[in-house]
């Protein structure tokens, strides 16, 4: 039976499966709780005979406004563990190192990897940790208010935990858009190769359904295969190694802000003197 405090909803239609962020009133922030949630809903979804393709979306305005920083008990349930990276309750780099591999490094890792078509239907705000629910899937639909931008620079770090913006972005625009954390409008994001569509906000959800369906029509065997695929020569440019190598970048900088302001880290690793510093977009986030 599904618990009344769910923040993620799932469907299916006509061999799609949409799995629906309803966490509204945080604007989507992924929380631990959320992320768990919508591991479940992509295993359901694995298992599910009668689902081809599945649809990421977001109720409400807005895609997701990234990692949730507001919630103090996000760690505080350990027992949740796709991978190996237990001891999220280690004191210092220990316990965040841990965590951060479980509920983002690894989690898109596994969702990216997912053994279906995927595809992002995003609008409104998409930021920090909301581009890594965007890019983990296949192909990106995205609405003519949406807006992308990771801000995290502001926070004294080099970018999110899953570092794959010089792939889908190219590595000029990605330190671009790393370095000003300015936000990208729809159009400039379909510009760069990241969004593969830009509709009206009132035609997302149809016009996601259509292009899940087409792709659902397919033989799905092959549709995998070209997944694969396209995902080995990705790999084959070393996306992996380079993301690995960034992950633990992202963690020494978590690190050096700890030291460096003397003082314990929140629950979402900024710094109160960091977070004093932050933009108006990333304060809102
Ligand atoms: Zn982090």
């Amino acid at each position: 039976m599904e618990r009344p405090d769910r923040t993620v909803r799932y469907e299916v239609r006509g061999g799609v499966a949409w799995i629906v962020m309803d966490r509204v009133r945080k604007r989507n922030a992924q929380s631990v709780p959320m992320t768990y949630e919508l591991n479940e809903a992509f295993d359901r979804a694995a298992q599910d005979r009668e689902v081809k393709v599945v649809v990421l979306a977001a109720d409400g305005p807005h895609f997701s406004a990234g990692h949730d920083i507001s919630d103090p008990a996000r760690y505080d349930e350990p027992g949740h563990c796709v991978s190996t990276w237990a001891g999220w309750e280690a004191p210092g780099a220990e316990g965040r190192l841990a965590r951060e591999h479980e509920i983002y490094f690894d989690m898109c890792k596994r969702w990216r990897d997912f053994a279906k078509p995927t595809i992002a239907a995003v609008q409104g705000k998409c930021i920090g940790g909301g581009l890594m629910l965007a890019w983990v899937c296949d192909l990106i639909v995205a609405a003519e208010d949406a807006f992308f931008l990771d801000p995290v620079v502001d926070f004294g770090v080099g970018g999110v935990e899953w570092l794959a913006h010089p792939w889908e972005l190219g590595p000029r625009k990605a330190k671009e858009l790393l370095m000003t954390a300015e936000s990208w409008t729809a159009r400039q994001a379909e510009a760069a190769g990241m969004v593969n569509h830009v509709v009206p906000a009132d035609e997302l959800e149809a016009f996601t359904q259509r292009l899940a369906e087409k792709i659902a029509s397919k033989p799905q065997l092959a549709v995998k295969l070209v997944k694969q695929a396209i995902n080995a020569a990705v790999d084959a440019q070393g996306q992996w190694n380079a993301m690995q190598t960034a992950f633990g970048l992202h963690q020494l900088a978590h690190t050096h802000n700890m030291l460096m302001f003397g003082e314990p880290m929140d629950p979402a690793g900024i710094p109160a003197k960091v977070r004093a510093s932050m933009t108006a977009a990333a304060k809102d986030s």
